[in-house]
């Protein structure tokens, strides 16, 4: 017989939590481990009544902060309607006009949108777009991706499998994971010239292995999880080219700087480049629901109807999600009725006076800001045990990984909060041995 276990309601929730359940990157038992009662505007609010300013939020995705009246009124109005439908063979407004609006938005020669629920997945569908697309053509040689290393594309296998090698810990899965072809991280910094040299290596690689290629894909200027490095418009430019020269796709993964995060609307338009194919997640929905997007030419879009197959192979159970969808739309309608470029800029330029200071530490290796998005890199990894509790206990969330302290707050964040957050990173970090 099954023996039960009974939750143990009189323990406080990490108690709870720590019996029961994983968290990302965590072992079983993750520590420390904080419990959220609420959350309004850019404040979280602990089941002990402490009261935290979210510097990260919520991973990229929280633009317009918690419990914005517009993004609810637009969820409850759908709720009362319509929460979900299956998509096969049904439509409706919230999907279509979500669709429309992406479009009209995205960089130019961008004709169609698949939505799925989450970025991993909207990364593999683009991937799959690619195969297909090579299928179609007749080229099926072309299976292979190429990428830079210092990238993060998500947790499930293709996205994987394109993931810096060693942060994504490819040992781990070695047999498992396609072997994809791996270029030199960028390295030239977002405000230096890209020169020759610094993409010789990409060069070579593309010229060796152009024939069994599918495509490139990259995150455009903000390389996020992977490293929180910020590099050359020129770099992405000359991808493109590249691409081009040798008749490879492009796929652009705007999923963490899509919606603003770097000061323009998608971080391609720094290099005024459109790729073949782009990915949308995270700030898609303002934060509230889980969605993302795979946007694909025509070019693509025409071969694989032409294709024997017919059809892109592939169909969420949650593909369009209506409550999803309505989030994504009032989310859409902030970014055009309300000044987040002049919030964003005002954010990068506190951030580079604020954290400035941070570069004189003895802990620290570099400090780097774009847009609302504030970095300061150390020589070595951060104790999480440690430095977890003594950003809560100056009263702000910032959650560090490996080398990198870093912040990137909603952008209607005001100068005294964000304050606080720059402030308890210069405390915190100046404490470090
Ligand atoms: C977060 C992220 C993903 C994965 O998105 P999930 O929603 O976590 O699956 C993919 N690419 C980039 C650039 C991301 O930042």
């Amino acid at each position: 017989m099954v023996q039960h276990r009974r939750p143990a309601q009189a323990l406080p929730l990490p108690e709870r939590d720590r019996r029961a359940v994983w968290h990302p990157y965590a072992p079983p038992e993750a520590d420390p481990l904080f419990a959220v009662e609420s959350a309004e505007g850019v404040r979280l609010r602990l089941t002990d009544g402490r009261e935290l300013i979210d510097g990260m939020s919520s991973w990229w995705a929280v633009i317009h902060g918690y419990r914005h009246p517009h993004i609810e009124a637009s969820v409850r109005a759908q709720l009362e309607r319509l929460p979900h439908v299956m998509f096969g063979g049904l439509t409706h407004e919230p999907a279509v006009a979500l669709c429309e609006r992406l479009l009209a938005l995205s960089p130019a020669g961008l004709e169609r949108v698949f939505l799925s629920d989450s970025g991993s997945v909207a990364v593999e569908i683009a991937i799959k777009l690619a195969l297909q697309y090579w299928q179609a053509r007749g080229a099926t040689r072309r299976r292979r991706l190429l990428t830079v290393r210092g990238g993060y594309h998500g947790d499930t296998f293709a996205a994987m499998s394109v993931c810096d090698p060693e942060t994504g810990m490819h040992h781990l899965f070695r047999g498992a994971l396609a072997e994809q072809v791996f270029a030199e991280r960028p390295a030239c910094r977002f405000e230096e010239p890209c020169e020759p040299r610094h993409t010789r290596d990409l060069e070579s690689k593309l010229e060796a292995h152009a024939g069994s290629l599918a495509a490139v894909i990259l995150e455009p200027i903000v390389q996020g999880a992977g490293g929180m490095w910020f590099y050359s418009p020129g770099y992405l430019k000359r991808v493109r080219e590249l691409c081009d020269e040798h008749d490879v796709l492009l796929i652009h993964d705007e999923i963490a700087t899509g919606f603003g995060r770097t000061g323009r609307l998608f971080a391609s338009e720094h290099a005024d480049v459109a790729p073949d194919v782009l990915c949308l997640g995270k700030a898609l929905t303002g934060g509230v629901m889980t969605l993302a997007a795979t946007l694909a030419s025509e070019r693509i879009c025409r071969a694989i109807a032409d294709s024997s197959a017919g059809a892109l192979m592939h169909g969420p159970t949650f593909m369009g999600n209506a409550l999803a969808c309505s989030a994504a739309l009032a989310s859409l309608d902030l970014l055009e009725r309300e000044p987040w470029q002049e919030r964003v800029s005002r954010i990068e330029a506190q951030l580079v006076r604020e954290l400035a200071p941070c570069a004189e530490l003895p802990a620290v290796a570099d400090v780097r800001v774009l847009g609302a998005i504030g970095v300061v890199e150390l020589h070595d990894p951060v104790d999480m045990k440690a430095i977890q509790p003594a950003f809560v206990d100056a009263g702000v969330w910032i959650r560090p990984f490996g080398r990198l302290v870093y912040t990137m707050p909603p952008y209607v964040i005001e100068g005294e909060d964000l304050a606080r957050v720059t402030g308890a990173m210069r405390d915190v970090i100046s404490r470090l041995a």
